[in-house]
Formats: structure tokens, sequence, C-alpha cells
């Protein structure tokens, strides 16, 4: 069974970060939920430290011998785990290696303003092939096509077993409802997003926001269990947030909780996609910096943001000024995160973690300003594989069924 909805915490832990089965805890107290959790969390440990023999496992997760075996039989019928002999031979015994099952996959798809990227990864989170399309202001157009890529990619799977669809949006969804309620930058409005993929291949579609999804992400690939208070800043044609606290996703009162880039730091700024003006946004993402070096007279038709980073290593000084203006405003709206949520953690995703040492050398005095005496300072860490960062949250959220710690 699952765990049910909206509940997303940590099993618990061990002083080694490894999730355990807490059954002191009210909400573990059914065994058919410590059963779950502890599935899981075998699911896990085999994830991360494949090949690996039930013996080790066993001692890995303090769980007893005949518990592991119950639970592995059941993952292998289920063709989640392979299990056979690898090459390791200690002492001429030849103990039976547990792995992820690769021929498991999944369709993650990451829609942005700009282009949507459709990709086929498998268990294990290894992207197998990519496709982009162009984003475009009719979003029943933009979804047909997205609809003929992902049929696509089913087709190219040719009886591999699908676990479904994960989308990520740069927006936020109502919870239960799944229609995009709030995406100011793709200027899309209460669009059924899931239908489309639903009817076309039958697999369960996931839709969550970018940000949320790469918090996900961040737990699930870069073995952050241990963080229980983690804030990712998407940085790119906006600003978005995805919030850990207390080990639990933060979604709020419909699903609104992290818009951040829309908080107004300067209410006389330059007018936001949503309406307002001088947001946060507006003044540290992607289009805030190409701005700063349009405005400071520099030719600049054609312009992309990451040809701003390449011309600043190259010497441009109005590039590296335009990117220093908006590494400072990223370091001022840090402070919002830093003072309101106290996170451990903040990662920050997007193209600017290719320059990630010019951007970290102005937001982190920001961020070290802000700790209150007695405080900590959370650490700022650019996030691992920047480009593909998205794309990980999306496969995160289809295998949170079967994995999610945060679940
Ligand atoms: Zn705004």
């Amino acid at each position: 069974m699952s765990l049910p909805r909206g509940r997303r915490s940590f099993a618990g832990e061990t002083e080694g970060g490894v999730p355990v089965a807490d059954k002191s805890r009210p909400q573990s107290a059914s065994s058919e939920v410590v059963r779950d959790i502890n599935r899981r969390i075998v699911l896990n440990l085999i994830r991360k430290r494949q090949p690996i023999s039930r013996a080790e496992l066993a001692r890995v997760s303090g769980m007893q011998r005949s518990t592991i075996s119950l639970i592995v039989e059941q993952l292998i019928e289920e063709d989640w785990v392979l299990a056979g002999p690898t090459g390791r031979l200690p002492r001429g015994r030849r103990p039976v290696f547990l792995r992820l099952n690769d021929e498991r996959v999944l369709i993650g798809v990451d829609i942005r303003p700009s282009q949507i990227t459709a990709a086929l990864a498998d268990a294990n989170g290894r992207f197998i092939s990519e496709e982009a399309i162009a984003t475009t202001a009719d979003p029943e157009f933009t979804l047909g096509r997205l609809v003929e890529v992902v049929e696509r990619i089913v087709a190219s799977c040719r009886g591999r077993k699908i676990e479904g669809i994960g989308v990520t949006v740069p927006g936020r969804c109502i919870p239960g409802s799944d229609r995009l309620a709030f995406a100011p930058n793709l200027g899309w409005r209460d669009v059924d997003i899931r239908t489309p993929l639903v009817k076309a291949t039958g697999l369960e579609v996931k839709i969550e926001n970018a940000a949320t999804a790469c918090a996900l992400a961040a737990v699930w690939f870069d073995h952050m269990e241990a963080v229980r208070n983690l804030v990712v800043v998407t940085v790119s044609e906006g600003i978005g947030a995805g919030i850990l606290l207390n080990g639990q996703l933060v979604h709020g009162l419909n699903g609104m909780a992290g818009e951040f880039g829309h908080v107004p730091i300067d209410p006389q700024g330059p007018p936001c996609a949503c309406g307002r003006r001088g947001c946060w946004e507006v003044f540290a993402s992607n289009r805030a910096a190409l701005r700063y070096y349009r405005e400071s007279g520099t030719e600049s038709a054609g312009v992309s943001f990451p040809d701003l980073l390449n011309l600043a290593d190259q010497g441009d000084g109005r590039a590296g000024e335009a990117l220093n203006k908006m590494a400072c405003y990223l370091g001022r709206g840090m402070r919002m995160l830093v003072g309101g949520l106290a996170p451990e953690r903040i990662v920050v995703v997007g193209d600017l973690t290719r320059s990630w040492e010019r951007f970290e050398a102005v937001i982190m005095p920001e961020i070290l300003d802000q700790v209150s005496p007695g405080g900590v300072a959370p650490q700022l860490i650019p996030a691992r594989d920047g480009g593909v960062a998205r794309l990980r949250g999306t496969v995160a959220l289809v295998l949170e069924n079967d994995f999610g710690v945060c679940s």
C-alpha cells in the first residue's frame, strides 16, 4: 500500500543517515505501514549500494535477515530487483548480489517557457534519450506536439515496462486537480496537462512544480536523506523555490507555497508577468541579467543567457557586471529564505551553476550577513548535473511511489 498522500515525512534515520522504520511513531503504528516503509528502505539501499548482498542489506539496515529475505523476494517477483552473482567472490563464497532492474523505465517531461524537454530514463535515473520542442503561447498546440514526442518515446521502449510520466512545470498546480493554476512566465492559465498524456499513453502522470520536484530529486539522487531542511532555488526565466522543512515537502494552501519569486522587493520596479511590479525574479532571473546587459548600451540582440555567461568568461566587462548585479539580487532575495525558513542547505538549479564561482562569491556574503547571532549559516551549493537537474526532478516524481523517502 501507499502512504496517505500529503504526509510526506522521513520514516526516521539512523546515525549513518539510513532511514529506518520507527515503530514508536504514531503514524507507523500499522504493521502494514511499517512493512511499506521497510520495503522502501530496502529498495533505496539496493539503489544506492548496488550490487549488494542480502547479508550486507541486513547489516546496513539493521533489519533481520528473515525480514530482508521476504522483502527482497517480493521485489524480485515485482521485477524491481535482479539477483545474480557478480565478479566479487570473497574467500571463495558466491554470495548473490542484488541490483535494480534497469529495464524498468519512465518518461520525464520538463515544461519551461522557452522549451519542453521529454526524456526516457531508467530506474537508476540514467537518461537514455532526450528530445526538445519549442513552447508556444497556444497550450493546445504545444501539448499536441508534446504528445507526439511522448508517443515516439513509448514506441522506442519495445516491451520495456514504463512506470509512468513525471511532468515538472514552471508554476503551481492545485493539489488534487493537476490543472496548471499559476504559471505567469508560461502564460498558460487553467490548462489540463494530464488528460492528453493519459489519453495517448494510458500511463500514470504526475505533475509537480519544478523547484519542488528538484527538492525531491536532491534527497533522492544526491543522498541528502539526512538533510531535513532544504530549499531548492531554480533560476531560469523566473525564480522558483521548492521547500523541504522538518523532512516534509511543503505545498501550502492551493499548492502555492514557495512563490518567493513573486514577492515584490521593489514595488516601483519593472512590471512582472504576474501583474505586480518589482518581484524578486524581475531582478534576479536570467531575463533580468539579459535586461541589465541590454541597458548597459551593448548590442545584445540574439544574446541568450548561456551566451552572456560565455561573454563574461571571455572578459566582456558589461556581461560580467550584468551577472554580478543578478547575483547580488539573488543573494538579497535568499535573505528571505535564510531569515524565514532557516534551511540547512540551499541548492541552486539553473544555467548559472556553470559559472558558480562568480555567483557564489556575491551570494554567500548576503547569506552570511542574514544569519542571526547564534544561528548557523546554510550551505549554498550548485545542483549536480545542472543541465539535467530539472529532468532528474521528473524521475524522482515517478519513482517516489515505490522508493519515496519523502512520501
Ligand atoms: Zn511577479
